[in-house]
This record gives structure tokens, C-alpha cells and sequence, in this order.
């Protein structure tokens, strides 16, 4: 999907700092980062958003758990938030779906 930016990324047409792939995963830095550690964990296929996801998504959305806990350890978060935000009302402004890992520490809630 060449219009969608996450999607761009994924195949190396937009920079990136990648931290993390596998076959159906990709870990990215956030562009504006939140917290001192901010990282994008995104599914390679293009999903526009967590409403979106039907019930074969569901080992892929088990994965993007994986991959999250993968990169805290790799980057020595104890621990951290993980986000995702749905849809505009839902502060969603990037339409392929994301989860934020944020740490390093987190802003309070
Ligand atoms: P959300 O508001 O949940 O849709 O989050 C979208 C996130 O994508 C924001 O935190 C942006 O800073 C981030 N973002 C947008 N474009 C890029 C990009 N090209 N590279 C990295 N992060 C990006
Ligand atoms: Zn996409």
C-alpha cells in the first residue's frame, strides 16, 4: 500500500530506525517520540486499525505482544506502556495499526 506510510517503511522506501523484525513484525523509533523510549511495533500486512482485526488476526496480534516484550528487553525497559489507539476518535492518526511501547520511564498517566 503505497500511500500508507507504515506501509513505506516496511518496505525500506521511508527511513526508519528499525529495532526489531521477523516474518510478520516490524519495530520502528516513533518520529516524535513521547517518553525517552518510544518504539512503533507495526504488522508488515497492512491493517488501517485495531477495529479492523478479524479473528485470524489473532496469533498476529499475540506476535506483536512477543515482538513488544522482545525489544523492552533488548533495549533494558523493566517496564513500560504499550498503546494502541483506535480510530480518530481514539487519538489514531496514523492508519495502519500500531502498538506504542513507551518507557525509559513513562510519563504519568
Ligand atoms: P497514533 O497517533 O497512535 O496514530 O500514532 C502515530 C505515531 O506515528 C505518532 O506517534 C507519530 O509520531 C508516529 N509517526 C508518524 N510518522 C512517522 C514516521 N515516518 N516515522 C516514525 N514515526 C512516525
Ligand atoms: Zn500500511
Amino acid at each position: 500500500m503505497d500511500a500508507c506510510v507504515f506501509c513505506r517503511i516496511v518496505e525500506g522506501k521511508e527511513p526508519a530506525q528499525v529495532v526489531y523484525q521477523d516474518e510478520e513484525v516490524f519495530a520502528f523509533k516513533d518520529i516524535h517520540p513521547r517518553a525517552p523510549v518510544h518504539i512503533l511495533i507495526i504488522p508488515k500486512r497492512h491493517i488501517a486499525s485495531a477495529k479492523d482485526l478479524s479473528q485470524e488476526d489473532a496469533t498476529l496480534m499475540g506476535r506483536l505482544l512477543l515482538a513488544a516484550n522482545r525489544v523492552a528487553e533488548q533495549l533494558g525497559l523493566q517496564g513500560y506502556r504499550e498503546l494502541i489507539q483506535v480510530g480518530r476518535e481514539g487519538g489514531q492518526t496514523v492508519f495502519h495499526l500500531h502498538l506504542h511501547l513507551l518507557g525509559g520511564p513513562v510519563p504519568v498517566w
